[in-house]
């Protein structure tokens, strides 16, 4: 239901808290998030209830991490459990993904990559997701068309964003059907369903359009089609709020 995402120098755990809570009005039944610090392997807590209960329950803050993403779940495929609360990891747990939406192709997918031997943890049609890119990944050795690949998969509505292992200080995100900004400040950027995931820090967004996905790292963002994968120019829109 909702997705933050924040890349920086520092420590970013408390702009995912301070992200995922300020979209509880948004309503949702379970949290997570996923962080990463170096490259050695990605941290995934996450759990059934109140992010502020979950992130002590899991003792989050006690993470540190300079790129991770965050995601509050309204289950629409699976029971509100832990097991099927995002983030999800790729069987190789290189990737981590979090979604809003719906995969509306995601049965015969599951099948496909089931018989392909992936594994699958969840009952969510959200865990297709990693597993493609993990799949991709392991085709073309570059995450970025893995990325691709693997949108071109995709039926239904979503707005996705991953971290990996492979490139452990950038973003990726796309969506679909889905809102899904970006928030631009000097030494962070944040990636949000809507602008209450990160207007404590910054008031520049750029606000991505149905079949746009885009990279992001703590200085700089490009956004593309996945349709023609060629870069698109956007503006940066100033929200004026109090
Ligand atoms: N369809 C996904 C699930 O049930 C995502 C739901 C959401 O948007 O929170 O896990």
């Amino acid at each position: 239901c909702g997705i933050t995402g924040a890349v920086g120098l520092k420590d970013i755990s408390n702009q995912l808290f301070e992200g995922i809570r300020n979209l509880e009005y948004r309503g949702y039944d379970s949290c997570g998030v996923a962080m990463m610090n170096g490259q050695r392997s990605i941290v995934v807590k996450k759990n059934v209830g109140y992010v502020e209960d979950v992130y002590k329950k899991e003792n989050v803050l006690h993470h540190k991490g300079n790129t991770g993403i965050a995601h509050t779940r309204w289950a629409t495929h699976g029971q509100v459990t832990k097991g099927n609360t995002h983030p999800f990891l790729s069987c190789d747990k290189k990737f981590a993904v979090v979604h809003n939406g719906i995969i509306s192709n995601y049965q015969a997918l599951r099948k496909q990559l089931q018989a392909e031997g992936h594994k699958f943890g969840s009952d969510t049609d959200t865990e297709v997701v990693p597993h493609l890119l993990e799949k991709y990944y392991q085709e073309t050795g570059a995450v970025e068309a893995a990325f691709v690949s693997t949108l071109r998969q995709l039926e239904g509505s979503f707005a996705i964003a991953f971290i990996c292992l492979p490139q452990p200080d950038l973003i990726y995100c796309a969506r679909r059907e889905s809102p899904l900004l970006l928030g631009i400040d000097d030494e962070v950027k944040y990636v949000g369903s809507d602008f209450n995931a990160f207007i404590d820090h910054t008031k520049n967004a750029v606000i991505l359009d149905d079949d746009e996905y885009a990279i992001v790292s703590k200085d700089a963002y490009m956004v593309k089609s996945s349709i023609t994968q060629e870069e698109v120019s956007k503006p940066v829109t100033r929200i004026e709020w109090d």
